[in-house]
């Protein structure tokens, strides 16, 4: 049994203390619910429960989920293909996963044939992992000076995924380190650019990313668990 009201229940009251407890507002940390890991019916339910930000990490998965399940906001978070972007462009209300120039511009060609424009977050890699999607810090100057360039694109805020790890309190100084980032850049000016989300925290770690100023968590596991 997955009791999707009782596991979103417990998950914004863990947001809210986690977030009372560094002096944020808890009405102002939005619970984005990733959904890749259910099938339609499933997300129908949690949109059933009053769900209207949902995730998906795979194309294929955002077209049928978005399709079946149009009156909600769609947020892509994972890696996309420059080949795939038509489908993305238009169906995605936010994409959190813009980690290369590349993407940028196959992004912004799209929406200028499309006549929209797309909003997007900037993935950082702040952990440095290799594996990791997600631009290094010291590159994020030069992408958001050059942004202006791409008339139709809009960088929005930043994204990051900690490193897996047994104890999430060994996140904090990824989060700390985008939190800082996230004001430095947001105190400057550039075209195309307007700095509102601050998109950290999974199901392991969201309490560690909201206590450092998170304001969109991404959470799947955690709300789509079976209790007994
Ligand atoms: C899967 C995924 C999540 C959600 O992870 P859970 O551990 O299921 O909460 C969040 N962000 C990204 C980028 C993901 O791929």
């Amino acid at each position: 049994m997955i009791n999707i009201e009782n596991n979103l229940r417990e998950i914004k009251e863990r947001i809210a203390i986690a977030a009372r407890k560094n002096g944020h507002k808890a009405e102002n940390v939005k619970l984005v619910v990733v959904s890749k890991s259910v099938d339609v019916e499933i997300a129908n339910r949690a949109y059933n429960c009053g769900v209207r930000d949902f995730a998906e990490n795979r194309v294929q998965e955002l077209i049928k989920k978005s399709t079946a399940i149009p009156n909600a906001t769609w947020h892509m978070i994972g890696r996309l293909q420059t080949n795939k972007v038509k489908d993305v462009v238009g169906r995605a209300d936010l994409i959190h996963s813009l980690d290369r120039w590349s993407l940028a511009k196959a992004l912004n060609r799209r929406a200028e044939a499309n006549n929209t424009e797309v909003a997007t977050l900037l993935q950082v890699n702040i952990s440095g992992e290799q594996q990791k999607a997600g631009i290094d810090s010291g590159e994020i100057e030069d992408f958001l000076e050059s942004i202006g360039e791409l008339k139709m694109l809009r960088i929005m805020g930043f994204m990051t995924i900690a490193p897996q790890v047994d104890n999430p309190e060994e996140t904090r100084p990824v989060f700390k380190k985008l939190k800082e980032l996230f004001e430095l850049y947001k105190a400057k000016e550039n075209r195309n650019v307007d700095l509102k989300y601050l998109s950290m925290g999974m199901s392991q770690d969201f309490e560690i990313a909201v206590e450092e100023g998170a304001n969109i968590v991404r959470i799947g596991s955690a709300i789509f668990k079976e209790s007994n």
